[in-house]
């Protein structure tokens, strides 16, 4: 539910008794697309400002930390990412940060709604500045039903950059979704998705995709929390699932060495995020183990 009142626009979260606003200059853009109804704002202080469906989605001020947050750990927790594939992130922004890495071959955003994209063009340039690049691949369908058609065995790490797990989204936060995701991937393979607040969500949506991706196969799990200004309670998550090696260990000399540059990531954030807080080691308990703890 959203709220417009005297230059402020307000998320309202009825079920939690909470809300967020910015304070907004104007409406840049309003549509109905296909598939949900985008709003661009003007800020006084955040920048742009992207909603979908009353939702939230980035602004130009603090998207860097969800964006790292989504592809650095996992990319440089996987050995020797080449071919990587996002699902949903049609403000490109997860792509932009995939494709600073050297290595990353090939890269598909797989995204249901084109006209995200195309008004993140307008309205997010600096995040759209690498879909030029030669790596870059762009499919708009149903990330669902893309993957289960993708070649079996040909993904080194996938990443659910996704709305909320309701509408189009829905599908992606199921078992069958992580079993094609298993599927897909390679041995050493990697898949993460963005997984919603820790405050709000670890006893149903965290351990739901604990409990789904091990079922799928994913025989390590794990949840980093980080920071999300703009998100409900400011505080969001990834959730990453190996098919093979733990998720403890990451690449900590080639982040050092890293040859681009970074706002929020480091190795100590890296560490830092791995450490999960005590109460969601309890909720999870029997989902985490012991040496992921
Ligand atoms: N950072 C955001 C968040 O956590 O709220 C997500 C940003 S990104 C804009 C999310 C994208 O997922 C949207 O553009 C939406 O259209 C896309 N999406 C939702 N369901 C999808 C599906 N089944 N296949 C592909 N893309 C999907």
């Amino acid at each position: 539910m959203t709220a417009l009142n005297e230059g402020w626009f307000t998320e309202i979260f009825q079920d939690q008794g909470t809300a967020f606003s910015l304070q907004v200059k104007n409406k840049l853009h309003e549509e109905q697309t296909p598939f949900q109804k985008l709003e661009i704002y003007e800020t006084e202080t955040f920048g742009n400002l992207m909603v979908l469906d009353g939702c939230v989605m980035l602004t130009t001020r603090d998207n860097f930390l969800y964006h790292e947050m989504m592809t650095h750990p996992a990319l440089f927790t996987h050995k020797d990412p080449k071919k990587v594939v996002i699902v949903g992130g049609g403000d490109c922004g997860t792509l932009k940060e995939v494709l600073k890495h050297p290595g990353v071959e090939e890269a598909w955003q797989v995204e249901i709604d084109e006209r995200v994209t195309r008004m993140s063009e307008k309205y997010f340039p600096e995040l759209c500045e690498a879909n030029g690049d030669p790596r870059a691949n762009f499919f708009f369908g149903d990330g669902v039903k893309w993957m289960r058609e993708v070649e079996p065995n040909s993904i080194d790490l996938l990443i659910i950059d996704s709305t909320d797990p309701v509408g189009p989204a829905e599908g992606l936060f199921a078992l069958d979704f992580y079993r094609d995701a298993m599927v897909a991937l390679k041995d050493g393979g990697i898949v993460v998705q963005q997984s919603e607040s820790p405050l709000l969500h670890t006893e149903s949506i965290i351990k739901d995709i604990h409990t789904d991706m091990r079922k799928a196969g994913f025989s390590h799990v794990q949840t980093l929390p980080f920071p999300q200004p703009v998100y409900p309670t400011g505080w969001w998550s990834c959730t990453m699932g190996s098919k093979d090696n733990p998720l403890k260990y990451f690449r900590e000399a080639d982040v050092n060495d890293r040859p681009f540059v970074t706002r929020y990531y480091n190795a100590g954030i890296h560490h830092g995020a791995l450490a999960m807080p005590q109460f969601m080691i309890d909720a999870l308990e029997d989902q985490v183990r012991p040496e992921e703890g």
